[in-house]
């Protein structure tokens, strides 16, 4: 049995190699012995970490057919329990000192702005490590202008960052193909409505108009483009409306970054840096 049990998860490994299947179950059934008959599920959770669930089952077909639709069923337990599982092997458990330090105090460098697009997220494209970046993350990454009574959740992480930890850096990252800036670009002309969406993307309305009178004939991609450059620029000029900012760059303490991430050619540009 153990050597049929290392077949199986050779063959898993080959399948998984094959189809480029990260972190996605795959259920099948595999005959081990003629009497009685297993069937046997395989979980490849990583390159090095295959689950293996052997059962003696009578009733082949129904339970073939479970497993297989199984084997397309999105769990988002076990997603969740083996992506933690592996941050833990891989990284938590790998340098324990770090994590210890960490655990007592936070100091990170940088705070970022960044879409809540899933395609973007920062701690991925830039590779960063628990507690090297305060994070805020909204549709379209925008920087409202300072306002009490509307933008006190933006204006809660911009003051906790700078006054508090301390960052050194504030960084808005922009990016390619955003539907929050594809919305904007769309009103007043589309006829589906949201509760809230307009209302937010229309912070990046100065930019609409700005990149439009400027470039008049462009139009789709060129133009959603320039929109969401251009936007990220006026985040920049935004975040001096806050005077923690204001006065950290005043001081010297605080430099204010544009990046822009484009996932379709696979670049990262650094925009502008403001100064005041
Ligand atoms: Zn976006």
């Amino acid at each position: 049995m153990d050597g049929d049990i290392a077949k199986f998860i050779e063959l898993g490994k080959k399948l998984k190699k094959k189809n480029n299947i990260l972190h996605k179950g795959i259920v099948f059934d595999f005959k081990l012995t003629k009497s009685p008959i297993y069937y046997t599920s395989c979980s490849l959770v990583s390159k090095s970490h295959t689950e293996v669930h052997i059962s003696n089952i009578p009733h082949l077909r129904n339970i073939k057919n479970t497993l297989i639709n199984m084997s397309t069923t999105f769990d988002p337990i076990q997603r969740i329990n083996d992506g933690f599982e592996q941050f833990k092997i891989n990284e938590f458990n790998k340098d324990p000192d770090y994590y210890r330090q960490l655990a007592q105090k936070q100091q990170p460098k940088f705070l970022m702005f960044a879409c809540s697009d899933s395609r973007v997220s920062p701690t991925n494209i830039l590779n960063l490590r628990p507690g090297e970046a305060f994070m805020a993350r909204n549709i379209a990454n925008l920087v409202p202008v300072s306002n009490k009574e509307r933008y006190s959740d933006i204006g809660a992480i911009i003051e906790y960052a700078v006054e508090t930890l301390n960052v050194e850096v504030i960084l808005v990252i922009g990016h390619s193909r955003c539907g929050g800036i594809e919305r904007l670009l769309a009103l007043p002309d589309d006829e589906t409505s949201y509760d809230f969406l307009d209302d937010w993307v229309s912070v990046a309305e100065p930019a609409k108009q700005r990149v439009i009178a400027e470039n008049p004939d462009a139009s789709g991609e060129e133009l959603q483009t320039l929109v969401e450059k251009a936007s990220v620029l006026d985040s920049l000029k935004n975040l001096l409306s806050y005077p923690y900012v204001q006065s950290g760059i005043e001081a010297n303490t605080l430099q204010l970054l544009g990046g822009y991430y484009d996932f379709v050619r696979g670049n990262f540009q650094i925009l502008e840096t403001v100064t005041v």
